[in-house]
C-alpha cells in the first residue's frame, strides 16, 4: 500500500493498526474469517470503476466484454462448488440476498416458517425490527428446551398448522446439523417452498464436511465471507423453474449495479475452494469447534446443545457469575474476539444476553490446530474465572500474543 502510505497517511495509519489488531488477537467471531491476498487483490482491483447493471450479454452498459466474463467466471465455478442448477453471484449481502429471495417468492403478508432469533435464527428470518418481520407474516420455530436441539416433529407440528407458503432453514448461532430432507419432506406435505440459508456453513458444505441442502431445496442463498472465506458478499443458488424469478428480484427488483470487483473476489475464493485443500481447512475448522467445546465442557461451562457439529457454538456464561456482555468484553482485554450472544429462552436482555458465541473459522485459516484450540479455550476459562484480577488477565493476553506470533496470520495465508 505504498500509494495510500504517500497520499492519505490518516486512512493507511488506521489500516496498519486494524492489520496489527488482527495479527495479534485472537478472532473467534463465528461469522468472521480471513480471506487470501488473492481475494483482497481482487477486491482492490480496478473493476471497481465499472457499472454493469443486468446479467451476463445483457447489460445496460456499454463496455462490458470481460466483466461479461468475469461474472460467468464467478457463475461456473459457483455451480461447480455447489452443485446447483442456477446461481445469482450479485447479491451485495447476505440480508439483500435474503430480501430477493423473499420478493422473488412470496408476497408481502405472506406467511414464512424461520427459526427464532435468540434460538439461533438470524434477523433476515423474521426478526419484527428486520424487514423480513415487518413486510412478511413469519411464524417462528424454536430448539427444543432440553436438548437445545431443533425437534424435527414440532416444526412438523407448526408447519402443518400453519401451512406456511415457505419454510426457510438456516442459522447464525446454532451448533448442530439439520436435517434438511426433513425439512423438505414437511415442506413437500403443505406445497411449501424451501428456502435454506446456508450463509454460516457454506465453507464446510463446500469442503464437503457437512451435507448440503442444495439437492433438496428449492432455493438457498448464502453469504461468501464466512466460512466460505471469501469477499463480503452473497449468492443465491436454485433451482431451475426459480431462476427467472430470482434474477429479476436481484436486479432490477432489489440492486442497481452488481461490485465487479466483489464479483472478481467471489470467483478467486470459488476457485480456492474447489482446491482439494479446502476440504483438509473445512474438515479442520470442525475439529477445533469440537475440540474447544470439550475443553470448555470440561472446565465447567454449558454449551448449547451440549457440543457442536459445526464451526460454531453458543456458551452460556452465566454459571461463572458474568452475563455474556461482561464475558466479551473481559476476553477483549485477554485479546480474544467473540460475540455475546442470547442462549434459547434466555432470562436476560439481548443487548446484555447469558451467552457468547465463539467459532473456529478465522483461526483455523491461521493453522491453529486441535492443541492451539484447547489451549485458547483454557485461556478464555481462565480469563472469565479470573475476570476481577487484572494481573492475571494481563498475563493471559501475553500468552495469547505468543500464541499468535506462533502462528502468524499474514505469513500463513497465501
Ligand atoms: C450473516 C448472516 C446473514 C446476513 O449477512 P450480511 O452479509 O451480514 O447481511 C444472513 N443469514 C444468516 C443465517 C447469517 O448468518
Amino acid at each position: 500500500m505504498k500509494t495510500l502510505s504517500q497520499i492519505d497517511s490518516l486512512v493507511y495509519e488506521l489500516i496498519n493498526k486494524e492489520t496489527a489488531r488482527q495479527e495479534d488477537g485472537i478472532e473467534l467471531i463465528a461469522s468472521e474469517n480471513y480471506v487470501s491476498k488473492a481475494v483482497m487483490e481482487a477486491m482492490g482491483s480496478c473493476l471497481t470503476n465499472k457499472y454493469s447493471e443486468g446479467y451476463v450479454g445483457k447489460r445496460y452498459y456499454g463496455g462490458n466484454e470481460i466483466i461479461d466474463e468475469v461474472e460467468a467466471l464467478a457463475i461456473e465455478r459457483c455451480k461447480e462448488l455447489f452443485g446447483c442448477e442456477h446461481v445469482n453471484v450479485q447479491p451485495l449481502s447476505g440480508s439483500p440476498a435474503n430480501a430477493a429471495v423473499f420478493f422473488a417468492t412470496i408476497k408481502p403478508g405472506d406467511k414464512v416458517l424461520g427459526l427464532q432469533l435468540d434460538h439461533g435464527g438470524h434477523l433476515s428470518h423474521g426478526h419484527p425490527v428486520n424487514f423480513s418481520g415487518m413486510l412478511y407474516n413469519f411464524t417462528q420455530y424454536q430448539v427444543d428446551r432440553e436438548s437445545g436441539i431443533i425437534d424435527m416433529e414440532k416444526v412438523r407440528e407448526i408447519a402443518l398448522r400453519e401451512k406456511p407458503k415457505m419454510i426457510l432453514a438456516g442459522f447464525s448461532a446454532y451448533s448442530r446439523n439439520l436435517d434438511w430432507k426433513k425439512f423438505k419432506e414437511i415442506a413437500d406435505e403443505i406445497g411449501a417452498i424451501t428456502f435454506a440459508d446456508i450463509a454460516h456453513i457454506a465453507g464446510l458444505i463446500a469442503g464437503k464436511a457437512i451435507e448440503s441442502p442444495i439437492p433438496y431445496f428449492d432455493i438457498t442463498s448464502t453469504t461468501t465471507h464466512k466460512t466460505l472465506r471469501g469477499p463480503r458478499g452473497a449468492v443465491i443458488m436454485c433451482k431451475e423453474p426459480f431462476a427467472k424469478a430470482i434474477d429479476r428480484a436481484v436486479f432490477p427488483g432489489m440492486q442497481g449495479g452488481p461490485h465487479d470487483h466483489a464479483t472478481a473476489a467471489k470467483a478467486v475464493a470459488f476457485g480456492e475452494a474447489l482446491q482439494p485443500e479446502f476440504q483438509v481447512y473445512a474438515k479442520a475448522v470442525i475439529e477445533n469447534a469440537q475440540a474447544m467445546a470439550a475443553e470448555l465442557m470440561a472446565a465447567g461451562f454449558r454449551i448449547i446443545s451440549g457440543g457442536t457439529d459445526n464451526h460454531l457454538m453458543v456458551v452460556d456464561v452465566t454459571s461463572k457469575g458474568i452475563s455474556g456482555k461482561e464475558a466479551e468484553r473481559i476476553l477483549d482485554i485477554a485479546g480474544i474476539s467473540t460475540s455475546r450472544s442470547t442462549i434459547p429462552f434466555d432470562s436476560r436482555k439481548p443487548m446484555d444476553p447469558s451467552g457468547v458465541r465463539l467459532g473456529t473459522a478465522a483461526i483455523t485459516t491461521r493453522a491453529f490446530d486441535t492443541a492451539d484450540s484447547r489451549a485458547v479455550a483454557q485461556a478464555i476459562a481462565q480469563a472469565i474465572e479470573n475476570h476481577g484480577d487484572e494481573a492475571k488477565l494481563k498475563s493471559i493476553r501475553e500468552s495469547i500474543l505468543e500464541l499468535c506470533r506462533k502462528r502468524p496470520l499474514y505469513t500463513s495465508i497465501v
